[in-house]
C-alpha cells in the first residue's frame, strides 16, 4: 500500500528549521512522519551566504549548508521528505486530507504546518540583483556583518524602529528612510530613534522613496532617493535592510483554522503550538509575528512534534 492511501499518523509542510526539526522529534519517537518539502526546500536560509548564529555553528556555515544537514538528519531518522507542495487542505476532516500538486492525496491523523513566512520587498530590480549581497530583510541576522559601516533602513512602522534602533548599536550611522513624513510607529521608538539622530548617530530621511539600489557588481555600495519635490539624493551605505512587513504562507489554510487579522496561525488552543483544530498544530514563522528566527522556529517545531505525539497518543 502506498503513502498516499494509507492513513499516516502525520504529515509536515514545510522543510524550514521548523518542519526539519519537527520532523526529528517525531521520527525519533516513532510517528514515520511524511514531509511535504514545499516550494523552497529548506526554507528561507537556504539563499544566505553566512549564518552567524545558530548555536554550535561558531564557523558561519551557508544557510544552504545548515539546512542540508538538518534535512539529511531527519531522513536518517526515517522521515519520509516528497518533492511537492500542498495545493489544498480539509483538516477539519477525519482523518485530515491533503492534496499535492501532483494530485496525490495524504491522509493523516495529524498535521503539522511550518509554511513559514515572507518578508516584503521593495519591488526594484537592483533590489533582487543585491540581495544577500548587502540587502536584507532581517538586522537581527545579518546586522552583524555591517558593524562600523553605514546602513540604511526602508519602512516607517514599529519594526522598521526595532531595526533601525538595533542597527545603532552596532553600525557607524543608521539613515531611516521613509515614503511619508508621518510613522506608524510607536511613539517610544520613533523619541528612542530621535535621540540616536541628536547624538549624530542617526537621521531621518523623509519623504523619500528609494528608486535604486547602487552596487559594485559584489556588494551594495548605495541608494538612490527621490524626494516628493522632484529633488533626489544618492546616500553611501553598505547595507539596506528592508523592514516594511512580513507575509505569512497561510493563503491555503484560511478557511481552515483560526489567524489572526495579518494571517498568522493562532496557536496555543490548549497545547502550546495547538491550533483551533484538534491534531492540527502550528510552528515558526508562520505563526510566529515577533521573533521569526531559524533557532526559534526550530524550538517551536519541537514543541509541536511533542504536542502531535501527546495528540496521537
Ligand atoms: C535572507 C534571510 C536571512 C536570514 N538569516 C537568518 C539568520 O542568519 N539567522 C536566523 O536565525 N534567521 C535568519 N533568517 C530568518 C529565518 O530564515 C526564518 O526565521 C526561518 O527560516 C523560519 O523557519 P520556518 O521553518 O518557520 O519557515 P521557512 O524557512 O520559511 O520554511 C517554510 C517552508 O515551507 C514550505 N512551504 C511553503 N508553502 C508550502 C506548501 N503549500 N506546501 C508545502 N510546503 C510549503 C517552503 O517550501 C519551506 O520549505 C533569515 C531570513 C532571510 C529571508
Amino acid at each position: 500500500m502506498d503513502s498516499a492511501e494509507k492513513i499516516l499518523n502525520l504529515v509536515i509542510i514545510g522543510s524550514g528549521p521548523a518542519g526539519c526539526t519537527a520532523a526529528i522529534y517525531a521520527s525519533r519517537a516513532g510517528l514515520s512522519p511524511v514531509l511535504v518539502a514545499g516550494p523552497d526546500a529548506g526554507g528561507q536560509l537556504v539563499t544566505t551566504p553566512e549564518i552567524a548564529n545558530w548555536p554550535g555553528e561558531a564557523d558561519e556555515p551557508s544557510g544552504f549548508e545548515l539546512m542540508d544537514k538538518l534535512q539529511k538528519h531527519a531522513k536518517k531518522l526515517g522521515t519520509e521528505f516528497i518533492s511537492d507542495k500542498v495545493v489544498k487542505a480539509s483538516l477539519k476532516t477525519d482523518p485530515k486530507e491533503l492534496t499535492l500538486g501532483s494530485g496525490r492525496v495524504l491522509k493523516a491523523r495529524s498535521v503539522i504546518i511550518a509554511t513559514g513566512a515572507k518578508a516584503r520587498y521593495l519591488g526594484l530590480e537592483s533590489e533582487r540583483a543585491y540581495k544577500g549581497k548587502g540587502v536584507s530583510a532581517c538586522a537581527t541576522c545579518d546586522g552583524f556583518f555591517y558593524r562600523g559601516k553605514d546602513v540604511a533602513v526602508a519602512g516607517g512602522g514599529s519594526a522598521a524602529f526595532v531595526e533601525a534602533l538595533f542597527l545603532c548599536r552596532i553600525c557607524r550611522k543608521v539613515y531611516l528612510i521613509h515614503r511619508r513624513d508621518g510613522f506608524r510607529a510607536e511613539k517610544a521608538l520613533i523619541e528612542r530613534f530621535k535621540d540616536e539622530v541628536k547624538a549624530g548617530k542617526a537621521e531621518l530621511v523623509t519623504p523619500a522613496v528609494i528608486s535604486e539600489v547602487k552596487g559594485d557588481g559584489q556588494k551594495v555600495t548605495g541608494v538612490h532617493l527621490e524626494f516628493k519635490d522632484g529633488s533626489a539624493r544618492d546616500l553611501e551605505v553598505s547595507g539596506i535592510f528592508v523592514a516594511i512587513g512580513h507575509d505569512p504562507e497561510t493563503a491555503l489554510f484560511k478557511d481552515e483554522i483560526e489567524t489572526d487579522e495579518q494571517g498568522y496561525i493562532a496557536i496555543g488552543h490548549g497545547a502550546e503550538t495547538a491550533t483551533s483544530v484538534p491534531g492540527v498544530f502550528a510552528a515558526g514563522d508562520c505563526a510566529d509575528r515577533v521573533y521569526r528566527q531559524a533557532i526559534t522556529s526550530a524550538g517551536q517545531g519541537c514543541k509541536a512534534a511533542l504536542d502531535a505525539e501527546h495528540y496521537l497518543s
